[in-house]
């Protein structure tokens, strides 16, 4: 098999290391450039494991800016560029959006651009099933690769801005792209302000729980090594030009369930659970329709959410460090 020369934006975001994690232990002669700013989300703990490999390199720098991205495809003959690099969480978008657009939209423009002038040979986006709007809570449908786009949060509407954008240069400049939709994703290294590790993370240090609003708020949920290997088969087998939706669960689970899961797991009981106010225009439910992937490129989750959450739970118990650190320090 040929080498592959990655860019990696964002790879020290909670995806993103992953990604590179997985991506070094299974191809250790790639090389892999992570392009990343080091916003409040990134951390670069996460890949002390890899960071004196010679096949690896961390650049810190904005995806926004044209001439060190530009050079970096140059210097290092990038062919493949994984674009996770984003503002990412709803909450900050509703507070804020001007980051949301520059990084999430500028950027994403940028790298195009780059990707284009430098003729790399894939371009792959990331990103979220949040672009296609809300579900009925208690409906059986779920979203597919021929669902509508209705994004509600400015974090959705940056999201399916840069969708747009990755489209209209395949379609207008030929650019090789793929783009993966995805689910909610959790697992190892996701920053305490998302609900699995913030719930974990609250219990372990004797704190409430907080649930928006009544909890009846559906996800699907995908471990974030499945997405991992996701990415891994639509870069190696994926169509040019092609959209795959990527989801971990086939029937619907409620916030609320998810806290009385982990709650039961950690053997506390539910009056560690605060209700506070809802966020505004909170989506009812998300559900993802995965069976393309499925049958195309023969993928699907490894274990089920249950186990998962357990591996999790026992991954925020072992590396309690890693998140104290940043609930002492970083605001949110
Ligand atoms: P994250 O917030 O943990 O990490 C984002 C990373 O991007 C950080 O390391 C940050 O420093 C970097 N970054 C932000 N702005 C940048 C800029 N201008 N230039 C360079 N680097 C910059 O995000 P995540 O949860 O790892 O998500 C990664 C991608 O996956 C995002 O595109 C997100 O929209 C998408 N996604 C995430 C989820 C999820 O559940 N986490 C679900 C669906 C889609």
């Amino acid at each position: 098999m040929t080498l592959m020369k990655l860019l990696v934006t964002g790879g020290a975001g909670f995806i993103g290391s992953n990604f590179i994690l997985y991506w070094l232990k299974k191809y250790p002669n790639d090389k892999i450039v992570n392009l990343d700013k080091l916003t409040y989300a990134g951390n670069l703990e996460n890949l002390r494991v890899i960071e004196k490999n010679p096949n690896y390199v961390f650049v810190q720098d904005d995806i926004c800016n044209s001439q060190s991205v530009n050079t970096l495809i140059n210097n290092y003959k990038i062919d493949t560029i994984v674009h996770f690099a984003a503002e990412s969480h709803v909450d900050r978008s509703i507070l804020d959006p001007a980051p949301f657009i520059k990084t999430n939209i500028e950027g994403t423009y940028v790298l195009l651009e780059a990707a284009l002038k430098n003729k790399v040979k894939r371009f792959h986006h990331i990103s979220t099933d949040e672009v296609f709007g809300a579900l009925e809570l208690n409906s059986k449908n779920k979203f597919n690769d021929h669902s509508p786009y209705n994004p509600h949060s400015p974090y959705s509407a940056s999201k399916a801005s840069s969708d747009h954008l990755v489209r209209a240069y395949a379609t207008t400049y030929n650019l090789p792209t793929t783009i993966s939709n995805c689910s909610n994703n959790f697992g190892p290294y996701q920053f305490p302000e998302k609900l699995i590790p913030l719930t974990i993370t609250n219990l372990i240090e004797g704190k409430k729980v907080p649930v928006y609003g009544d909890g009846l708020y559906v996800r699907d949920w995908l471990y974030v090594e499945d997405h991992c290997r996701a990415i891994d088969l639509v870069l190696q087998k994926g169509k040019i030009g092609e959209t795959y939706l990527i989801g971990g669960l086939t029937e619907d689970i409620t916030n609320i369930d998810i806290i009385k899961k982990i709650l039961k797991i950690m053997d506390k009981d539910e009056s560690q659970i605060e209700y506070v106010k809802d966020r505004p225009g909170h989506d009812r439910r998300y559900a993802i329709d995965w069976s393309r992937i499925n049958k195309e490129l023969g993928w699907k989750p490894k274990h089920n959410f249950d186990e998962y959450l357990k591996i999790t739970i026992d991954w925020y118990i072992s590396n309690r460090k890693w998140w104290e650190r940043i609930k002492k320090t970083v605001k949110y």
